[in-house]
């Protein structure tokens, strides 16, 4: 029951014409908040690893939520589809348009509204960039409970519509528990005010976590808060050489024992990925220069005082070699090593990018006895093909393994779809662990949920957007 469709442009929508470009325009305040010449479309219509390409005509960018509001209004009177844009950093094709949709970038709806220091709860719009977000919060003491590699320019509100995970996961959680309130505008333009800045609030459903992780199919987020955490004045970071799975395993429970709520971060690397960071990457530096590991993990702790984390990781540390699971590591002795190391682990999916053509990405989550084997058993898969890398690293503290392929050209699909979906599927894993599903992975749904699970997904769908205008042919699988 698992079909992947031919996407073809849906006659039901309207085409975009002179006069809707126009009053679009006037919708969002003139012609300085749209862009429609080629050169400039180009970055809107292709993804982050230029993979998904669309032929919109139009970019609106609106300032305001009364701004979306009108413009979703139109374009659901004149069954015109619309695709939200944040960062455009998202890694399944959500982002971007498959047809002439029209793009409704949010990257002007920026201003952080508020910040209260007592409750570390943030109000903001959700074009604000993370990395932003994160340095206005951090000056004030706080921190953004979320962090991922493209922070510098992916923004709050792509975050929440994708759930996005991230390195800070296995401390903070889940953008579920943070996230407190949020402002929508569903598929016929009304606003749904529900910016809550409240962290007990048991008031009927949870309306609002419906549209976190909804990759922009049911609504466009405007608007939301958040609640920061109190930024730790003392990190550490330990990167350590394993010369086997099993031994990255067993770091996982020593961590969390030794370093018990210190713990912020816990990284794998395999060494396959770190030699195509160091071969393509020139800002990267080997940390173990003149030796190659299988294996890799970078652990993180973070407290409010740096004798805890000195002590805790020092211990742990002194373990893990005792107990053989390391061979070989380095720990930080200042910010710019911490920096170093976090720089290697964020560079990777940059390195699978330049190291061939054709990149193949897979955001899984599985259970740990099934987890490094999905790297081993592609490897296999794709023995003899010329010019290939197969690769993996992961939010192991998650059980999200991210696998990744380049290759010379994109032929390569062939062998591993649906393949890898299958043999997750059959370990009891996802087939999207923090990345969603986008155009890349719509039809594969089902690998991972029940024919109920998706039919009350789609009855949704109708009740949020009724014409269907928001974010065609993603999340769901095509009919
Ligand atoms: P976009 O890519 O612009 O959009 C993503 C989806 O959200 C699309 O479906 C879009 O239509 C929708 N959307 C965007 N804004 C809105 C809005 N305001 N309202 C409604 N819908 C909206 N992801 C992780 O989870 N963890 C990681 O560790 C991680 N690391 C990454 C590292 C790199 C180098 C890169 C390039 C990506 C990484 N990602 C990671 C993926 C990506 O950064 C995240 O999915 C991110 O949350 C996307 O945010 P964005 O603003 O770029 O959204």
């Amino acid at each position: 029951n698992v079909r992947k469709v031919e996407p073809k442009r849906d006659a039901r929508y309207g085409a975009l014409t002179d006069a809707h470009a126009g009053a679009l325009e006037q919708l969002v305040g003139g012609s300085a908040n749209v862009i429609t010449d080629e050169e400039h479309l180009k970055a809107y219509n292709s993804c982050w690893m230029n993979k998904f390409h669309g032929q919109s005509k139009l970019v609106l960018r609106p300032r305001s939520t009364e701004q979306v509001s009108a413009v979703v209004a139109y374009c659901n009177e004149h069954r015109l589809a619309l695709v939200p844009q944040g960062g455009n950093t998202g890694l399944v094709g959500g982002s971007v348009p498959l047809f002439d949709e029209i793009i409704l970038s949010l990257g002007k709806m920026d201003k952080i509204e508020s910040f209260d220091d007592i409750s570390g709860v943030a109000v903001t719009q959700a074009g604000v960039v993370l990395e932003t977000l994160d340095t206005f919060v951090g000056e004030r003491g706080y921190r953004v409970p979320l962090d991922l590699g493209a922070k510098g320019s992916c923004q709050i509100g792509g975050n929440v519509a994708t759930h996005a995970g991230g390195s800070r996961f296995v401390k903070y959680g889940s953008l579920r528990n943070s996230v407190l309130g949020m402002e929508v505008v569903t598929g016929d333009g009304t606003v749904i005010d529900s910016l809550k800045v409240l962290k007990k609030d048991n008031t009927g459903y949870d309306l609002k976590s419906l549209f976190i992780g909804s990759e922009g199919t049911l609504g466009i987020i405007t608007q939301l808060s958040i609640a920061c955490v109190k930024r730790p004045h003392a990190s550490q970071v330990a990167l350590f050489a394993c010369e086997s799975f099993d031994s990255v395993k067993k770091v996982l429970p020593l961590a969390r024992t030794r370093l018990g709520e210190t713990l912020s971060a816990i990284e794998f690397m395999d060494g396959a990925a770190v030699q195509l960071a160091l071969k393509h990457l020139h800002h990267v530096e080997d940390p173990m220069p003149g030796e190659q590991h299988p294996f890799y993990v970078l652990v993180e702790a973070e407290s409010a005082e740096n004798f805890v984390v000195e002590q805790l990781m020092d211990r742990f540390v002194t373990e893990a070699f005792e107990a053989g699971l390391a061979v070989n590591g380095v720990m930080s002795q200042n910010d710019d090593q911490k920096h170093k190391m976090w720089a290697l682990r964020e560079s990777l999916p940059e390195a699978v990018q330049k190291s061939g053509n054709a990149t193949f990405k897979y955001d899984v989550s599985l259970p740990m006895d099934a987890f490094y084997a999905l790297v081993e058993d592609t490897r296999s898969r794709v023995r003899g093909q010329e010019g290939v890398h197969c690769v993996g690293w992961g939010h192991i503290g998650d059980g999200n393994l991210h696998l990744n392929l380049s290759a010379p050209s994109k032929g390569l699909s062939e062998l591993l779809e649906p393949w890898v979906y299958e043999w997750v599927s059959k370990h009891r894993g996802s087939i999207s662990a923090e990345h969603g599903l986008g155009q890349m992975k719509n039809h594969g749904i089902l690998y991972s949920r029940t024919a109920p699970e998706l039919a009350l997904m789609r009855q949704l769908k109708q009740v949020f957007d009724p014409n269907a205008i928001l974010n065609p042919y993603k999340m769901l699988p095509l009919v």
